[in-house]
């Protein structure tokens, strides 16, 4: 960490001025089960998703390729040994929230089984495929899945955008939302290397 290195080039590479490319929105785990219903919803992050909603149309309208990752485990995940029992495959639970529904016409959903939405999926190929200049992520929760997904995203060296309105967290037993999301912030832009993106609140 400490170590004196060579400079390294500019990241990510340029694409050869190809600037028909689009960038990538990431949006995390906005599912059923961690906001309307089942033992990990949240009233806090139902209350986001119209903030959710705003950034990712504004990032789509931007010409953005949209990714939505959605939490989907078998009935007997061993995560479930960390979490109670949630998003299980082929419930409701599982599902993009109704809100978010009408973007997945023109979106890529991706399961995922741990809270990076790396692990045991095709995004890393996906995103080369798309070679984007800059990753926008949204979502929940931002400790966990938005927060581990956030990092593999910066250990690629992919440049990476959080608007901070449009991610969130839970209150619950030994897990006090306001302090939790506070941290997670700092640590997404002062550990990751995150942009957060702040705007006033009558925007
Ligand atoms: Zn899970």
């Amino acid at each position: 960490m400490c170590q004196i290195r060579a400079a390294l080039p500019p990241q990510p590479a340029a694409r050869a001025g190809d600037l028909t490319v689009p960038d990538v929105t990431i949006v995390v785990d906005v599912l059923n089960g961690f906001c309307k219903q089942g033992n990990l919803a949240s009233p806090r992050c139902d209350a986001a998703i119209p903030k959710i909603l705003k950034a990712v149309e504004a990032r789509r309208q931007a010409g953005d390729q949209l990714i939505f990752l959605a939490d989907t485990h078998d009935s007997n995940d061993r995560e479930f040994e960390v979490f109670p029992v949630h998003c299980v495959r082929g419930t409701v639970e599982s599902e993009v929230v109704p809100e978010l529904q009408p973007l997945l016409k023109e979106a890529t959903l991706i399961r995922k089984r741990r809270y990076s939405g790396f692990f045991e999926t095709d995004l890393e190929a996906r995103l080369r495929a798309a070679h984007p200049e800059q990753v926008t992520v949204v979502g929940v929760c931002t400790d966990i899945c938005v927060l581990h997904t956030v990092a593999d995203l910066r250990n690629r060296d992919y440049r990476v955008v959080v608007p901070a309105s449009a991610v969130e967290t839970f209150d619950g037993p030994g897990h006090p939302g306001d302090e939790v999301q506070r941290w997670a912030l700092a640590h997404l832009k002062g550990v990751l290397g995150a942009h957060l993106l702040f705007v006033s609140p009558s925007v």
